[in-house]
């Protein structure tokens, strides 16, 4: 998971970041450090395509199924010919969970891309309270403490904020 942890490379520290404010705003922060992913080489061109803002998952010739996480063979019909595809990017909220244990909250994800697979991942920019399940999300891509920029969500429109005037 991205709980935000102790690390040693260069990136926010933790620890001087007041949290006694941010404790009562239902806005996610932007300054969570996310954990750099652990790529395996399958999922190369994966990272690779998340870093020019692209979201690829793997599309299978033999039975026209997508899937996530990337695999060598289809998980649906173990054929070795999968390929990879560009997502639109969007979604619907499959099911969300804010976690508050942690200094900055978050809320972490399951969404149902257009394409079809569920992903794991975090609903970012997006107010807690304004989080529904089936809506909208559209992909919007993070950096983690090392530079990997990571697919994360958002709502697809925008949220009226409490004293806007618009
Ligand atoms: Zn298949």
């Amino acid at each position: 998971m991205n709980q935000p942890r102790a690390h040693d490379g260069p990136g926010p520290e933790l620890a001087s970041t007041p949290s006694s404010s941010r404790a009562q705003t239902d806005m996610p922060a932007n300054d969570r450090p996310i954990e750099a992913p652990r790529p395996t080489p399958d999922a190369a061109p994966f990272w690779e395509a998340a870093n020019e803002g692209r979201l690829l998952i793997k599309h299978c010739a033999e039975c026209d199924r997508m899937h996530y996480p990337p695999r060598p063979f289809c998980p649906h019909c173990f054929s070795a010919s999968a390929r990879w595809h560009e997502c639109t990017g969007k979604g619907t909220l499959y099911a969300y969970s804010v976690v508050r244990r942690t200094e900055i909250p978050y809320a972490m994800a399951y969404v149902r891309l257009a394409e079809g697979p569920i992903m794991m991942t975090n609903i970012v920019d997006t107010p807690f309270g304004a989080l529904r399940a089936d809506m909208d999300v559209q992909v919007v891509f993070k950096a983690s403490v090392n530079g990997q920029l990571i697919p994360m969500f958002k709502a697809a429109s925008p949220i009226p904020q409490p004293g806007d005037t618009a």
